[in-house]
């Protein structure tokens, strides 16, 4: 550790150890907004296949273009030879044991499997001196990183067995070399510090294991934010962070009320939040916050007053005027919203666009009965029918929904969120598409304003937003002069 902690000085940073916390990163000097703050490659990584994401995906970049499959395995694909030669080391060993299981045995070959095969190859490749390791790209690393196994319920525990059997048949190694008990206490290890390796408008692409990031600690305030380029990944400055300050990322969706925030950090990484926003639990205006968030809206429609459960439990009570709506009322369109939602989501799955837009707009109207105007599921509803004009291609109906989801971007994300950015970037590019110039110019500024602090300004992706705010500033200032001459 102490080599490590040495190069983490290099960068201004060490490493601190607090008893109700374990290991921290703090600054020991302060670093601005946008300033990358510390980057790691993975130590180990795989693409991701799912519903979401179905395409194939380089192994070692993560493209999903000119994609040939390794010859003897079937199992990976590369864009190059340049990302095949990258990978040989690790993937040699590997291909020779994706090889040899049978074709059934590799339908349940999911990217957590393999997640681990590539650990335990990689750590014996170390330790046989044939991968080099470096201070910051070590299995020591790996080590001390959390595992929780004693909190882990039964049920995730057969699992985790199941799936600790079938990296062992794959590796084949002898007892000595790696044991189930210990590859299904590595599972829960990677199911607490694994990071979803996203692109650069935060769609999933894979797993990796980065185990220096691991270090730094939640808060649902966070100051700084975890992107990637490619494989490596990038810790940058959210706003100044002071000398001598814990360095911290978000683990989880930072949008929900403060008791589902903390729901879901319990759930997948055992322990109770103690940020600044979870402190507040319990006090009027965290109540007042979750109700808006999650609650339903007032009878009166024009009313925006947050509801409370009222104390005979019949109902809930608007805390502005005072208006009880009926819990059987509430109930009523509960159930018609998921009945509608279900329908709305098989036909989406199953390619019925249209059908699915029309089914996804009743339950955006029942919603907007139902729910506060800022509510977190309305506004997740409004992401979908984005999506869904998205790929419709009509671009009208598509910057309407944007737009609708902007004001509650703007409430539950910080100033210099990258998912707000990447909404004003979205909507930016509808309404230059749809010839709506200045408004154009107008959000790609509030776009980049943000993203160059969450994604540098270097990368093809921040480049393209460049070149688009330019063009469209030359379109405005064209427009202005033509008008002018009028
Ligand atoms: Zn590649
Ligand atoms: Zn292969
Ligand atoms: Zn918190
Ligand atoms: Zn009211």
């Amino acid at each position: 550790m102490d080599e490590l902690q040495k190069a983490l000085n290099d960068k201004s940073l060490t490493i601190s150890t607090l008893p109700e916390k374990g290991r921290c990163l703090f600054t020991t000097r302060a670093f601005f907004p946008g300033e990358v703050i510390i980057s790691e490659n993975p130590y180990v990584c795989v693409p991701n296949k799912n519903k979401e994401s179905p395409q194939s995906k380089c192994e070692w970049c993560f493209s999903s273009r000119n994609l040939k499959k390794c010859s003897a395995c079937h199992v990976v694909w590369y864009c190059s030879s340049k990302c095949q030669k990258s990978d040989w080391k690790l993937h040699s060993v590997e291909c020779r044991a994706l090889s040899k299981i049978d074709k059934d045995r590799l339908k349940s070959l999911t990217p957590s499997i393999r997640l681990m095969v590539r650990l335990y190859i990689r750590r014996k490749l170390e330790n046989e001196k044939i991968f080099p390791t470096t201070v910051m790209d070590n299995y020591k690393h790996v080590e001390p990183l959390v595992s929780h196994m004693s909190e882990v319920d039964e049920k995730q525990l057969v699992l985790y067995a199941q799936m600790a059997n079938l990296v062992n048949l794959i590796l084949q190694w002898p007892d000595s070399e790696v044991n189930i008990k210990e590859i299904a206490e590595s599972f829960s290890k990677l199911a607490c510090n694994a990071h979803t390796i996203c692109d650069s408008e935060l769609r999933p692409l894979g797993t990796g294991l980065y185990p220096v990031i691991s270090i730094i600690n939640h808060s649902c305030l966070p100051n700084s934010v975890l992107v990637f380029e490619g494989r490596l990944a990038v810790v940058r400055a959210m706003q100044h962070i002071p000398k001598g300050t814990e360095v911290l990322i978000s683990y989880v969706e930072i949008a929900g009320s403060t008791i589902t925030r903390q729901k879901a950090l319990k759930e997948q990484y055992f322990f109770t939040c103690t940020c600044p926003r979870c402190m507040k639990l319990g006090q009027s205006d965290d109540i007042q916050e979750s109700a808006t968030l999650e609650g339903y809206r007032c009878k009166d429609s024009k009313c925006n007053g947050f509801l409370l459960r009222d104390s005979d439990n019949k109902g809930f009570i608007c805390q502005q005027c005072g208006l009880l709506r009926d819990k059987e009322e509430i109930k009523n369109i509960t159930n018609e919203v998921k009945l509608i939602s279900e329908k709305a989501s098989t036909s989406f799955s199953s390619g019925h666009k249209a059908e699915a837009s029309v089914a996804y707009k009743m339950v955006e109207e029942l919603q907007m009965k139902l729910y506060h105007p800022f509510s977190i599921n309305l506004m997740r509803t409004r992401e979908t029918l984005l999506k869904i004009f998205m790929e419709l291609q009509e671009w009208k109906e598509a910057l309407l929904y944007c737009r609708l989801t902007i004001p509650v971007y703007e409430r539950v994300y910080p100033r210099c969120h990258p998912l707000l950015g990447l909404q004003y970037y979205m909507s930016g590019k509808l309404e230059w598409l749809l010839g709506e110039t200045e408004a154009a110019v107008r959000s790609l500024t509030k776009a980049l304003d943000i993203l160059r602090i969450t994604h540098g300004t270097l990368t093809p992706f921040m480049l393209e937003l460049l070149s688009k705010l330019e063009e469209a500033r030359a379109e405005a200032s064209y427009m202005l002069h033509s008008q002018d001459e009028d």
